[in-house]
């Protein structure tokens, strides 16, 4: 089966990446290949992250692979926490605090609607980078609910749903999130570039 490397070690994105993509390659996260920096992202953009992350993997292990760069963002607080998703309330990954402080800022708050949005940067050889990007839409709830999912699952109810992304089985979420669809696009991608190469 053919490798790829996903730059992360986020235990959840991990899981849903092999999920998604686990029958056709075995993706290997940074402690696979025994990456274990803390690998600056600067970018004011979900694009500019990814890039920094897959550039740093490429460049110092030489490895193809792709790097993802996610969020959440509220209408209401003009898209934020956005790129800041992940250290909202101060301490990276502090996945209870970021929910309690979202909640906070949108008390009150008329207008509650909002996305996850995933952008996945591709080095693959010598070719340009190439960006996958997926959205859902939703709005952002009152209150926490399910105890599925990671992150912002507990307070977000994609359009057209009656619970959070939290309540759903993982398979229900994968078909319709913004890590799914950028996936799905990426699966696309290297299906197209792994043939020509047959050809
Ligand atoms: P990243 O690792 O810099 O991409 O940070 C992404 C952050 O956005 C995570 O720590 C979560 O807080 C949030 N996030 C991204 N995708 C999801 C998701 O699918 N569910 C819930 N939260 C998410």
């Amino acid at each position: 089966m053919e490798k790829i490397v996903f730059a992360t070690n986020n235990a959840h994105k991990l899981e849903e990446v092999r999920t998604m993509l686990g029958d056709r390659y075995e993706v290997l996260s940074l402690a696979d290949i025994g990456c274990h920096d803390d690998i600056p992202e600067t970018a004011d953009t979900f694009e500019g992250n990814a890039l920094c992350k897959a550039r740093w993997v490429k460049e110092r292990y030489g490895y193809d692979c792709f790097a993802d760069d996610s969020g959440i963002e509220a209408d209401a607080l003009g898209g934020a926490p956005g790129v800041h998703s992940a250290r909202f309330a101060g301490v990276h990954g502090d996945d209870d605090a970021n929910n309690v402080l979202l909640l906070a800022k949108l008390e009150g708050a008329e207008c509650r609607t909002g996305r996850f949005r995933c952008v996945i940067v591709l080095l693959h050889g010598d070719d340009k980078p190439a960006v996958f990007e997926g959205t859902v839409e939703g709005e952002i709830m009152t209150g926490l609910s399910g105890n599925g999912g990671f992150g912002y699952d507990p307070l977000f109810r994609p359009d057209g749903w009656n619970c959070s992304f939290a309540d759903a089985p993982a398979a229900e979420k994968h078909a319709i999130s913004h890590r799914g669809k950028a996936v799905a696009k990426l699966a696309q991608y290297l299906q197209t570039i792994n043939s020509s190469k047959t050809l």
